[in-house]
Protein backbone atom coordinates (compact mmCIF):
# COMPACT_ATOMS: atom_id res chain seq x y z
CA UNK A 1 0.00 0.00 0.00
CA UNK A 2 0.96 3.58 -0.62
CA UNK A 3 1.81 5.61 2.15
CA UNK A 4 1.87 9.43 1.43
CA UNK A 5 3.78 12.06 3.67
CA UNK A 6 3.29 15.74 3.80
CA UNK A 7 5.48 17.83 5.00
CA UNK A 8 4.06 21.50 5.88
CA UNK A 9 6.17 24.42 7.08
CA UNK A 10 4.41 26.37 9.74
CA UNK A 11 5.62 30.02 11.51
CA UNK A 12 2.39 31.52 12.79
CA UNK A 13 0.05 30.05 10.70
CA UNK A 14 -2.98 29.58 14.03
CA UNK A 15 -5.39 30.87 11.60
CA UNK A 16 -4.55 28.83 8.24
CA UNK A 17 -3.49 25.24 9.73
CA UNK A 18 -7.55 24.47 10.81
CA UNK A 19 -8.34 25.55 7.59
CA UNK A 20 -6.00 23.56 5.79
CA UNK A 21 -6.33 20.36 8.10
CA UNK A 22 -10.18 20.49 7.20
CA UNK A 23 -8.76 20.93 3.38
CA UNK A 24 -6.54 17.96 3.77
CA UNK A 25 -9.57 15.54 5.63
CA UNK A 26 -11.67 16.39 2.30
CA UNK A 27 -8.79 14.92 0.27
CA UNK A 28 -7.51 12.00 2.35
CA UNK A 29 -11.58 10.78 2.38
CA UNK A 30 -11.28 10.89 -1.38
CA UNK A 31 -7.75 8.99 -1.55
CA UNK A 32 -9.04 5.77 0.35
CA UNK A 33 -6.97 3.05 0.59
CA UNK A 34 -4.00 4.95 0.60
CA UNK A 35 -2.00 5.48 3.83
CA UNK A 36 -1.59 9.47 5.15
CA UNK A 37 0.71 11.15 7.31
CA UNK A 38 1.02 14.83 7.85
CA UNK A 39 4.12 16.10 9.36
CA UNK A 40 3.55 19.67 10.62
CA UNK A 41 7.23 21.20 11.12
CA UNK A 42 6.41 24.74 13.47
CA UNK A 43 9.17 26.68 12.44
CA UNK A 44 9.58 28.53 15.69
CA UNK A 45 5.92 30.49 15.90
CA UNK A 46 5.13 32.73 19.09
CA UNK A 47 1.11 32.66 18.12
CA UNK A 48 -0.85 29.25 18.79
CA UNK A 49 0.28 27.88 16.18
CA UNK A 50 2.18 24.76 18.63
CA UNK A 51 -1.14 24.57 20.76
CA UNK A 52 -2.83 23.93 17.44
CA UNK A 53 -0.58 21.16 16.15
CA UNK A 54 -0.48 19.77 20.02
CA UNK A 55 -4.12 19.38 19.63
CA UNK A 56 -4.74 18.20 15.76
CA UNK A 57 -2.30 15.77 16.55
CA UNK A 58 -4.08 13.87 19.53
CA UNK A 59 -7.31 14.36 17.84
CA UNK A 60 -5.75 12.55 14.19
CA UNK A 61 -3.40 10.06 14.39
CA UNK A 62 -2.35 10.40 10.83
CA UNK A 63 -0.93 14.28 12.27
CA UNK A 64 2.16 14.48 13.33
CA UNK A 65 4.53 18.06 14.44
CA UNK A 66 8.00 18.62 14.58
CA UNK A 67 8.65 22.03 16.93
CA UNK A 68 11.91 23.81 16.17
CA UNK A 69 13.47 25.87 19.06
CA UNK A 70 13.37 29.53 16.83
CA UNK A 71 12.87 29.87 13.53
CA UNK A 72 15.36 28.48 10.96
CA UNK A 73 13.32 28.84 7.72
CA UNK A 74 11.07 27.30 5.70
CA UNK A 75 14.15 25.39 3.81
CA UNK A 76 15.56 24.16 7.32
CA UNK A 77 11.46 23.00 7.74
CA UNK A 78 11.34 21.34 4.38
CA UNK A 79 14.95 19.64 5.60
CA UNK A 80 13.45 18.47 8.64
CA UNK A 81 10.25 17.13 7.37
CA UNK A 82 12.77 15.22 4.94
CA UNK A 83 14.24 13.25 7.51
CA UNK A 84 11.53 12.38 10.09
CA UNK A 85 8.54 10.62 7.34
CA UNK A 86 8.61 7.59 6.37
CA UNK A 87 5.94 7.39 3.61
CA UNK A 88 7.10 6.28 0.26
CA UNK A 89 5.52 9.26 -2.02
CA UNK A 90 6.68 12.64 -0.17
CA UNK A 91 4.89 15.84 -0.75
CA UNK A 92 5.93 19.44 0.18
CA UNK A 93 3.33 22.31 0.70
CA UNK A 94 2.68 25.44 2.43
CA UNK A 95 -0.28 25.30 4.71
CA UNK A 96 -1.90 28.37 3.33
CA UNK A 97 -3.50 26.71 0.42
CA UNK A 98 -2.06 28.92 -2.00
CA UNK A 99 -0.57 25.39 -2.99
CA UNK A 100 -4.20 23.72 -3.70
CA UNK A 101 -4.77 20.26 -1.65
CA UNK A 102 -6.93 18.91 -4.53
CA UNK A 103 -3.91 18.64 -6.73
CA UNK A 104 -2.63 15.65 -4.43
CA UNK A 105 -4.77 13.53 -5.99
CA UNK A 106 -3.67 14.52 -9.45
CA UNK A 107 0.28 14.49 -8.72
CA UNK A 108 -0.36 10.96 -7.41
CA UNK A 109 -2.37 10.00 -10.44
CA UNK A 110 0.49 11.10 -12.26
CA UNK A 111 3.09 9.25 -10.73
CA UNK A 112 1.23 6.13 -11.34
CA UNK A 113 0.47 6.46 -15.03
CA UNK A 114 3.62 8.35 -16.32
CA UNK A 115 7.29 6.94 -15.70
CA UNK A 116 8.37 9.77 -13.26
CA UNK A 117 9.87 10.87 -10.38
CA UNK A 118 8.43 13.68 -9.39
CA UNK A 119 5.08 15.80 -9.86
CA UNK A 120 6.17 19.23 -9.23
CA UNK A 121 3.45 22.19 -9.44
CA UNK A 122 3.96 25.81 -10.98
CA UNK A 123 2.07 28.78 -11.21
CA UNK A 124 0.41 29.86 -14.76
CA UNK A 125 0.09 33.30 -13.48
CA UNK A 126 1.00 35.58 -10.25
CA UNK A 127 -2.33 37.51 -10.28
CA UNK A 128 -3.12 38.82 -6.87
CA UNK A 129 0.85 39.17 -5.72
CA UNK A 130 2.01 42.53 -5.42
CA UNK A 131 3.38 44.54 -8.63
CA UNK A 132 6.79 44.64 -6.96
CA UNK A 133 6.94 41.22 -5.69
CA UNK A 134 6.14 39.80 -9.03
CA UNK A 135 8.56 41.98 -11.14
CA UNK A 136 11.66 41.41 -8.72
CA UNK A 137 10.72 37.44 -8.03
CA UNK A 138 10.89 37.42 -12.47
CA UNK A 139 13.76 39.35 -12.51
CA UNK A 140 15.91 36.77 -9.90
CA UNK A 141 14.92 33.81 -11.84
CA UNK A 142 15.94 34.95 -15.23
CA UNK A 143 19.25 36.29 -13.60
CA UNK A 144 19.71 32.66 -12.13
CA UNK A 145 18.93 31.25 -14.96
CA UNK A 146 21.73 33.10 -16.74
CA UNK A 147 24.13 32.62 -14.53
CA UNK A 148 23.84 28.83 -13.14
CA UNK A 149 24.03 25.84 -14.90
CA UNK A 150 21.14 24.53 -13.10
CA UNK A 151 17.98 25.62 -14.45
CA UNK A 152 14.81 26.96 -12.29
CA UNK A 153 11.30 26.68 -13.84
CA UNK A 154 9.35 30.25 -13.97
CA UNK A 155 6.81 30.06 -11.62
CA UNK A 156 8.06 26.76 -9.42
CA UNK A 157 6.62 25.85 -6.37
CA UNK A 158 8.42 24.02 -3.42
CA UNK A 159 4.87 21.94 -3.76
CA UNK A 160 5.94 18.87 -5.63
CA UNK A 161 4.97 15.17 -4.76
CA UNK A 162 8.40 12.34 -5.06
CA UNK A 163 9.31 9.21 -4.23
CA UNK A 164 11.64 7.99 -1.70
CA UNK A 165 14.82 7.56 -4.13
CA UNK A 166 14.39 11.96 -4.86
CA UNK A 167 13.86 12.64 -1.46
CA UNK A 168 16.63 10.83 0.03
CA UNK A 169 18.42 12.02 -2.62
CA UNK A 170 17.69 16.21 -1.55
CA UNK A 171 18.62 14.46 1.72
CA UNK A 172 21.67 13.50 0.76
CA UNK A 173 22.74 17.29 0.26
CA UNK A 174 23.38 18.00 4.14
CA UNK A 175 24.11 21.89 3.20
CA UNK A 176 23.35 24.48 5.73
CA UNK A 177 22.83 27.19 2.75
CA UNK A 178 19.40 25.48 1.76
CA UNK A 179 18.15 26.61 -1.62
CA UNK A 180 15.18 23.94 -2.46
CA UNK A 181 14.06 24.81 -5.49
CA UNK A 182 17.82 25.00 -6.71
CA UNK A 183 18.28 21.47 -4.98
CA UNK A 184 15.46 19.96 -6.14
CA UNK A 185 16.21 20.92 -9.70
CA UNK A 186 20.26 19.59 -8.93
CA UNK A 187 19.34 16.60 -7.68
CA UNK A 188 17.87 15.50 -11.29
CA UNK A 189 15.38 12.84 -11.90
CA UNK A 190 12.17 13.08 -14.11
CA UNK A 191 10.18 15.51 -13.29
CA UNK A 192 6.60 16.39 -14.34
CA UNK A 193 4.83 20.07 -14.47
CA UNK A 194 1.65 20.61 -13.53
CA UNK A 195 0.35 23.85 -13.89
CA UNK A 196 -2.41 26.01 -11.39
CA UNK A 197 -3.62 29.48 -11.20
CA UNK A 198 -1.87 31.88 -8.64
CA UNK A 199 -4.49 31.29 -5.08
CA UNK A 200 -4.78 33.94 -2.43
CA UNK A 201 -3.22 32.74 1.20
CA UNK A 202 -6.59 31.34 2.68
CA UNK A 203 -5.80 33.23 6.02
CA UNK A 204 -2.78 35.37 8.03
CA UNK A 205 0.05 36.88 6.16
CA UNK A 206 2.77 36.24 4.13
CA UNK A 207 5.98 35.38 6.45
CA UNK A 208 7.97 36.85 3.20
CA UNK A 209 9.32 40.53 4.00
CA UNK A 210 11.11 42.27 1.18
CA UNK A 211 14.23 42.18 3.11
CA UNK A 212 13.54 37.99 3.85
CA UNK A 213 13.24 38.05 0.04
CA UNK A 214 16.42 39.62 -0.72
CA UNK A 215 18.32 37.40 1.49
CA UNK A 216 16.45 34.01 -0.47
CA UNK A 217 17.85 35.24 -3.40
CA UNK A 218 21.38 36.19 -2.53
CA UNK A 219 21.07 32.26 -0.65
CA UNK A 220 19.81 31.45 -4.04
CA UNK A 221 22.36 32.51 -6.29
CA UNK A 222 25.47 32.08 -4.03
CA UNK A 223 24.50 28.52 -3.45
CA UNK A 224 23.46 27.80 -6.89
CA UNK A 225 26.96 29.47 -8.55
CA UNK A 226 30.37 30.60 -7.93
CA UNK A 227 29.84 32.69 -11.71
CA UNK A 228 29.79 36.23 -9.59
CA UNK A 229 33.48 35.15 -7.92
CA UNK A 230 34.53 35.67 -12.19
CA UNK A 231 32.47 38.99 -12.56
CA UNK A 232 35.10 40.82 -10.10
CA UNK A 233 38.03 39.11 -12.08
CA UNK A 234 36.84 40.36 -15.35
CA UNK A 235 35.58 43.39 -14.16
CA UNK A 236 39.16 43.95 -12.40
CA UNK A 237 41.14 42.94 -15.80
CA UNK A 238 38.51 45.15 -17.98
CA UNK A 239 40.17 48.26 -15.40
CA UNK A 240 43.70 47.27 -15.49
CA UNK A 241 43.18 47.55 -19.09
CA UNK A 242 41.41 50.66 -19.13
CA UNK A 243 44.30 52.30 -17.04
CA UNK A 244 46.70 51.01 -19.11
CA UNK A 245 45.26 52.53 -21.76
CA UNK A 246 44.69 55.87 -20.09
CA UNK A 247 48.70 55.87 -18.67
CA UNK A 248 49.47 55.03 -22.52
CA UNK A 249 47.45 57.81 -23.26
CA UNK A 250 48.42 60.55 -20.77
CA UNK A 251 52.04 59.70 -21.80
CA UNK A 252 51.71 60.74 -25.03
CA UNK A 253 49.88 64.12 -23.95
CA UNK A 254 52.61 64.38 -21.41
CA UNK A 255 55.39 64.26 -24.14
CA UNK A 256 53.55 66.21 -26.67
CA UNK A 257 53.63 69.03 -24.09
CA UNK A 258 49.85 69.51 -24.18
CA UNK A 259 48.87 68.61 -20.42
CA UNK A 260 45.08 68.19 -21.19
CA UNK A 261 44.17 65.41 -19.72
CA UNK A 262 45.24 65.33 -16.12
CA UNK A 263 42.36 67.14 -15.26
CA UNK A 264 40.92 66.62 -10.87
CA UNK A 265 37.24 65.59 -12.36
CA UNK A 266 38.90 62.79 -14.21
CA UNK A 267 41.31 61.09 -11.67
CA UNK A 268 38.20 61.80 -9.35
CA UNK A 269 35.94 59.52 -11.27
CA UNK A 270 38.49 56.73 -11.68
CA UNK A 271 39.06 57.09 -8.35
CA UNK A 272 35.24 56.03 -7.33
CA UNK A 273 34.97 54.24 -10.36
CA UNK A 274 38.10 52.06 -9.11
CA UNK A 275 37.35 52.33 -5.60
CA UNK A 276 33.46 51.25 -5.99
CA UNK A 277 34.24 48.09 -8.33
CA UNK A 278 36.92 47.16 -5.55
CA UNK A 279 34.41 47.27 -2.78
CA UNK A 280 31.69 44.97 -4.66
CA UNK A 281 33.86 42.41 -5.54
CA UNK A 282 34.95 41.98 -2.09
CA UNK A 283 31.35 41.71 -0.81
CA UNK A 284 30.86 39.21 -3.68
CA UNK A 285 33.90 37.45 -2.21
CA UNK A 286 32.41 38.29 1.68
CA UNK A 287 29.16 36.89 0.48
CA UNK A 288 30.51 33.05 -0.52
CA UNK A 289 33.38 33.31 2.49
CA UNK A 290 30.53 33.75 4.88
CA UNK A 291 28.30 30.74 3.36
CA UNK A 292 31.81 28.73 3.27
CA UNK A 293 32.33 29.62 6.94
CA UNK A 294 28.71 28.41 7.94
CA UNK A 295 28.95 25.35 6.24
CA UNK A 296 32.57 24.74 7.88
CA UNK A 297 31.27 25.09 11.04
CA UNK A 298 28.83 22.17 10.15
CA UNK A 299 26.10 23.56 12.76
CA UNK A 300 23.19 21.66 12.50
CA UNK A 301 20.48 23.15 9.99
CA UNK A 302 17.73 22.82 12.66
CA UNK A 303 16.97 21.95 16.24
CA UNK A 304 13.65 20.41 17.18
CA UNK A 305 12.56 21.61 20.71
CA UNK A 306 9.41 19.44 21.12
CA UNK A 307 7.69 16.74 18.83
CA UNK A 308 4.27 14.66 19.13
CA UNK A 309 6.53 11.77 18.99
CA UNK A 310 8.69 12.88 22.07
CA UNK A 311 6.38 10.89 24.25
CA UNK A 312 8.84 10.40 27.29
CA UNK A 313 10.27 14.15 27.09
CA UNK A 314 13.05 12.71 24.77
CA UNK A 315 14.32 15.94 23.01
CA UNK A 316 16.13 15.74 19.58
CA UNK A 317 18.92 18.46 19.22
CA UNK A 318 20.46 17.50 16.02
CA UNK A 319 18.91 17.40 12.58
CA UNK A 320 20.45 13.77 12.03
CA UNK A 321 18.72 12.62 15.00
CA UNK A 322 15.52 11.09 13.93
CA UNK A 323 12.46 11.34 16.44
CA UNK A 324 10.75 8.90 14.91
N1 LIG B 1 7.28 29.50 6.50
C1 LIG B 1 8.11 28.88 7.42
N2 LIG B 1 9.18 29.58 7.89
C2 LIG B 1 9.49 30.85 7.48
C3 LIG B 1 8.63 31.44 6.51
C4 LIG B 1 7.54 30.74 6.04
O1 LIG B 1 7.88 27.73 7.81
O2 LIG B 1 10.48 31.41 7.96
C5 LIG B 1 6.13 28.75 5.96
C6 LIG B 1 4.77 29.43 6.07
O3 LIG B 1 4.15 29.18 7.31
C7 LIG B 1 4.01 28.84 4.89
C8 LIG B 1 5.11 28.63 3.87
O4 LIG B 1 6.35 28.57 4.58
O5 LIG B 1 3.42 27.60 5.20
C9 LIG B 1 5.15 29.72 2.82
O6 LIG B 1 5.21 30.98 3.45
P1 LIG B 1 4.34 32.22 2.93
O7 LIG B 1 2.97 31.79 2.58
O8 LIG B 1 4.47 33.30 3.95
O9 LIG B 1 5.17 32.59 1.62
P2 LIG B 1 4.58 33.12 0.22
O10 LIG B 1 3.50 32.16 -0.20
O11 LIG B 1 4.07 34.48 0.48
O12 LIG B 1 5.77 33.06 -0.68
MG1 LIG C 1 1.93 31.59 0.86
Amino acid sequence: MDKISIIIPCLNEQEAIPVYYRAMVKVMDQMRGIAFELLFVDDGSNDGTLEILRNISTMDRRCRYLSFSRNFGKEAAIYAGLSNVSGNLIVVMDVDLQDPPELILQMYQIMHREDVDCVAARRSDRKGEPGIRSLLSRGFYRCINKIAHTQIVSGARDFRMMNRQMADAVLSLSEYNRFSKGIFQWVGFRTKWLEYPNAERCAGETKWSLRKLTGYAVEGIVGMTTEPLRWSLKAGMLLCAAGTVMAVVSGIDFMTGNNRMMGLLLILCVILLVGGLQLISMGIIGEYLSKTYLEVKNRPVFIIKESSDSVCGKVCRHSKEKTA
